[in-house]
């Protein structure tokens, strides 16, 4: 089973941009010329994929931000500054030199190189959110982010839990992120069943620097761990959709509706559909 395509010809009408920056799997033939082992590439982009989020994210009427392109040609949540970005120390800044298993995955890139691909891979896409939300605040005075991520049901081998149980959900905070909205994502989980934590396993949530602190663009991280919505015995092996998968999109249809309720100040009850 895979996830359904994605509903198109609806123009965003709703106060909400999805960012889904890790969903993308196409991996251009210029840039599996540069990596070691082509095999090796697979396996990773199987165990780093956010699998399906650009659909399970999905609301008709949201703006959505999600490209084609894998996170292991360009990684769209990372600063393009690898001075600035603390993920560069495993080999995995905006452009990763090694893969999640410590491994190496491609030789650095020339400068040139390297901004060529952040020009034609990175820039366009960070545009593309920035003018989404800018079309949220033209329209409605305000624009909710949701940055929009899943994460394996187990730590990767460059990851340190430090031993805690992951959670069905994870939310990520950061100086967009208001107490209601928190507060209501919180309520949402119980509601829902799903066990949550904050900033845990993963921390923060991307928000273009042009409306850091912005009041009017409140953002909240939702990630989702893939155990529920995926079967993938193996991460190093391609998945299938969990026989939950639909279940967990309608329960995220409605986390995002109801945040937008408490946005514009109209109740769409937490447990709708639950
Ligand atoms: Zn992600």
């Amino acid at each position: 089973m895979t996830a359904l395509p994605a509903v198109h010809g609806v123009s965003p009408f709703l106060p909400l941009v999805v960012h889904a920056p890790h969903a993308g799997t196409h991996v251009p033939a210029v840039a599996l010329e540069t990596v070691l082992d082509p095999h090796h590439l697979r396996a990773d982009l199987n165990r780093l994929t956010d699998w399906y989020t650009s659909d399970l994210f999905q609301l008709p009427g949201a703006a959505l931000c999600a490209t084609p392109v894998s996170r292991l040609v360009v990684d769209l949540e990372r600063y393009t500054d690898d001075t600035l970005e603390p993920r560069a120390a495993v080999g995995q800044g905006v452009i990763y030199t090694h893969d999640s298993q410590g491994q190496r995955l491609r030789p650095e890139l020339a400068p040139d190189q390297r901004r060529q691909w952040l020009d034609h891979w990175y820039r366009p896409w960070h545009l593309k959110l920035e003018l989404d939300i800018l079309g949220s605040l033209q329209r409605h005075g305000a624009g909710l982010l949701v940055d929009a991520h899943s994460f394996p049901a187990r730590p990767l081998p460059n990851e340190d839990d430090a031993g805690r149980a992951r959670p069905d959900i994870c939310l990520g905070t950061c100086a967009n992120t208001p107490g209601w909205l928190l507060d209501y994502a919180l309520d949402w989980c119980g509601l829902q069943g799903f066990s949550v934590a904050v900033d845990f396993p993963y921390a923060g949530c991307l928000v273009p620097a042009v409306y850091a602190a912005d009041r009017r663009v409140p953002a909240i991280m939702v990630e989702v761990n893939r155990g529920l919505y995926l079967q993938q015995p193996d991460p190093a092996a391609a998945p299938a959709l969990g026989a939950d998968y639909f279940r967990v999109k309608t329960a995220l249809n409605t986390l995002l509706l109801g945040m937008v309720g408490r946005l514009l100040d109209f109740d769409v009850p937490a447990d709708r559909y639950a």
